[in-house]
């Protein structure tokens, strides 16, 4: 029979060469929680308590999978962003918290504003969560979504169904938006585009290099702004007068796509960090 102490015990065994030992109790904690339904309290309190057959059988297959390098996300086919839940598969990025600060800034901006209504458009979605959690707190206002990939918005639309919002889902590349997206003006622009570069890739864990979809996170090395520029240049004809643009960044390039936005023409154009200190969002205006 197993205990939920073997299953500690197993976990940190199998993991020990993928994760930091927090991060595998941390993991296992939730997994467990998962699998019996029981909290996490009771599983600390508890730890002489046995698995089911079933549960444990459960427990090592996931294991299996976490060994591969698989995140817990894919395996478990879902995760939490911004308090609501999101259906995740390998066609999408998973949601990130400092992406959720961008979120933050977006609400708050737009309350800020004292705007009751008015429309938003979020560009390269993946799972739709910026998107999704936008309309859930601002739900006066038209939100829209467009990307690349068929796949990512077939997700994208599950959940927009799971948390009950209705958002217009557009399939086109940023990169080619003029012959393919008519769309009105907008309120917001906002993205999470790719930003990783190659010098980025060589430091990240192989559970994103390997398992999240490259299209949404890898940028050409000689050109790692190309994203900004072409949002930049489709905000310039599709943001309204006093409109905003936000921007997830990567923190290397905080004063390059200041500069960029500057160059352009951007006005009010103001850098900010994630809770980690790291240059990470930014946010213009036209006028
Ligand atoms: N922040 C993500 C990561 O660290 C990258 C997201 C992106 O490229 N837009 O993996």
């Amino acid at each position: 029979m197993n205990t939920l102490k073997d299953v500690f015990a197993d976990f940190k065994k199998g993991l020990e060469t993928i994760y930091e030992p927090n991060e595998t109790e941390a993991l296992t904690l939730l997994i467990i929680s998962e699998i019996t339904d029981l909290s996490k309290a009771q599983i600390k309190a508890f730890p002489e308590k046995e698995v089911s057959a079933q549960q444990a059988e459960k427990l090592a297959n996931i294991l299996t999978e976490l060994k591969s390098g698989k995140p817990l996300q894919y395996i478990l086919g879902k995760t939490e962003f911004y308090g609501l839940p999101f259906k995740v598969n390998p066609s999408v990025l998973i949601p990130r918290p400092e992406t959720e600060e961008l979120v933050e800034w977006v609400i708050s901006s737009v309350r800020k504003e004292n705007w009751t209504t008015g429309s938003i458009q979020d560009i390269g979605t993946g799972s739709g969560c910026i998107a999704i959690s936008l309309k859930e707190h601002l739900r006066s206002f038209d939100v829209s979504a467009i990307d690349i990939s068929s796949k990512a918005l077939q997700t994208a639309k599950e959940n927009a169904e799971l948390n009950q919002v209705d958002i217009d889902f557009i399939e086109a590349d940023i990169l080619n938006f003029k012959s393919e997206i008519e769309h009105p003006k907008s309120d917001v622009i906002i993205s999470n585009p790719p930003y990783v570069t190659l010098a980025d890739k060589a430091l990240m864990h192989i559970n994103v290099t390997d398992f999240e979809p490259h299209n949404a996170l890898f940028v050409p090395e000689n050109d790692p702004l190309i994203f900004y520029k072409a949002i930049a240049d489709y905000a310039i004809q599709h943001l309204t007068g006093n409109g905003m643009l936000f921007l997830e960044i990567n923190e290397s390039y905080g004063k390059q796509t200041v500069e960029l936005l500057s160059h352009k023409g951007f006005q009010n154009i103001k850098l900010k960090k994630d809770m980690s200190g790291r240059d990470r969002m930014v946010k213009a205006m036209l006028n």
